[in-house]
């Protein structure tokens, strides 16, 4: 009889998400009528822009025809856009060319597929608390996982220490859950270590484009030394309301060789192995968010879910509660008032307030006793759910 993958039997239930819906709605059939303010969901509220539909539909209109109609394409990505990629990170000071550039389905896809890569033996370290499928997709290929908890000591921006045997490193940043930001001299710091080891850095820039601080890194490739040792990992998602429509794109220098193997090629080899690539039309789409004028237009919503995160702030602020992110980030990481743990307080804010939020237990041992607000909401929710708190957690 064949034998399945016994490592899926590792996995914890994915019940974590599953259970924040049952509880909300457990709570609204008790009490009919009652309305509640959701800053837990890690999804975008706000439609593509004008700009990214027109093209979606010439694209299609592409297609009816014998002149403009495209059947297999480079598995890795239209030229024009891959292209265009390069030059978003020309502009700011990144060298890549568009042969290290792949386009993808998404973050999420390539996170998982690019552990193709690495023999089964390499050790990831996972800092935490983190987005589960860092975990999850290791445990599924069989690897040793070394969890690094981080804490507010460190406003949750752990350093390498010298004694971790990792040959994988995921760094996110802006973080998910946590909204933190690494600096350019925290990055550099992993960077240096990664190259020292051998090791590789997946580097999750899934929340990028909400960094306004000019000197805070958009991505580890403005770092010294991140060509020999990083893989960036973006997505449309969140930069301009993808979620649904799917495309993203890793970046990966032909600097980045272990073993005497180039991964850019052994990537490009997996790809034209694993995948007949994404769909025409959403790279057409995909090349409209990158035009000047989809650029605009994306700004504007992204101004919409930052002026909701400066809402959160300020509400936290008033509590005097710790907290970090909301700023250059979507994300808001509070620590549970009075030592509540992470589902204590779901349930108090949930009965008292009528807010839902995530708890940080779901992220990792270490986010017990800290709780997630996401900034993606409708902004009358924000607004009604910021003031809610403050007169709750206001002491
Ligand atoms: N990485 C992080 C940190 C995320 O939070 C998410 C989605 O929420 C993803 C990756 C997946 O992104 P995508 O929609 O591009 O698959």
């Amino acid at each position: 009889m064949i034998v399945p993958n016994l490592h899926y039997a590792e996995l914890q239930d994915s019940y974590f998400f599953l259970r924040i819906s049952e509880k909300s709605e457990a709570y609204l059939a008790a009490h009919p009528g009652e309305k509640l303010y959701k800053m837990g969901i890690g999804d975008i509220s706000q439609p593509l822009c004008p700009a990214v539909i027109d093209a979606l539909h010439q694209a299609v209109a592409d297609q009816a025809t014998m002149e403009h109609f495209h059947g297999y394409l480079l598995e890795s990505g239209l030229h024009e856009l891959r292209e265009t990629i390069a030059k978003h990170y020309a502009s700011r000071g990144v060298t890549l060319s568009p042969d290290e550039i792949f386009i993808s389905s998404g973050a999420g896809d390539d996170l998982g597929e690019l552990l193709d890569l690495f023999a089964p033996e390499s050790r990831a370290l996972v800092l935490e608390p983190a987005y589960p499928a860092y975990v999850d997709t290791n445990i599924m290929s069989g690897r040793e996982i070394i969890h690094l908890p981080a804490s507010c000591d460190c406003d949750f921006l752990p350093e390498p220490d010298e004694q971790i045997d990792a040959d994988l490193i995921y760094i996110c940043s802006p973080n998910n859950p946590t909204g933190a930001v690494f600096t350019r001299e925290k990055l550099k710091t992993w960077v240096d270590f990664a190259n020292r080891r051998g090791a590789v850095i997946l580097f999750d820039a899934a929340y990028e484009a909400f960094v306004t601080d000019p000197a805070l890194p958009h991505s580890i490739f403005e770092i010294e030394g991140a060509p020999t040792c990083a893989i960036e990992i973006c997505s449309l998602s969140k930069t301009a309301g993808f979620t649904g429509t799917r495309l993203g794109y890793t970046a990966l220098s032909k600097e980045l060789v272990r073993h005497g193997m180039s991964l850019n090629a052994m990537w490009l080899r997996n790809r034209t192995t694993r995948t007949n690539g994404v769909s025409y039309i959403l790279q057409k789409g995909a090349m409209a968010a990158f035009s000047p004028e989809g650029r605009r237009q994306i700004e504007s919503q992204l101004a919409l879910y930052r002026e909701n995160a400066s809402v959160l702030s300020a509400a936290l602020d008033q509590t005097g509660l710790w907290y970090c992110g909301g700023k250059n980030s979507p994300y808001l990481w509070m620590q549970c008032p009075d030592g509540m743990k992470s589902w204590a307080f779901f349930e108090y804010l949930l009965h008292e307030i009528q807010v839902v939020g995530t708890p940080g237990i779901g992220f990792g041992d270490c986010g017990e006793g800290y709780f997630r607000f996401s900034s993606f909401g409708n902004p009358k929710d924000t607004r009604e759910a910021a003031a809610r708190l403050v007169s709750l957690l206001k002491r």
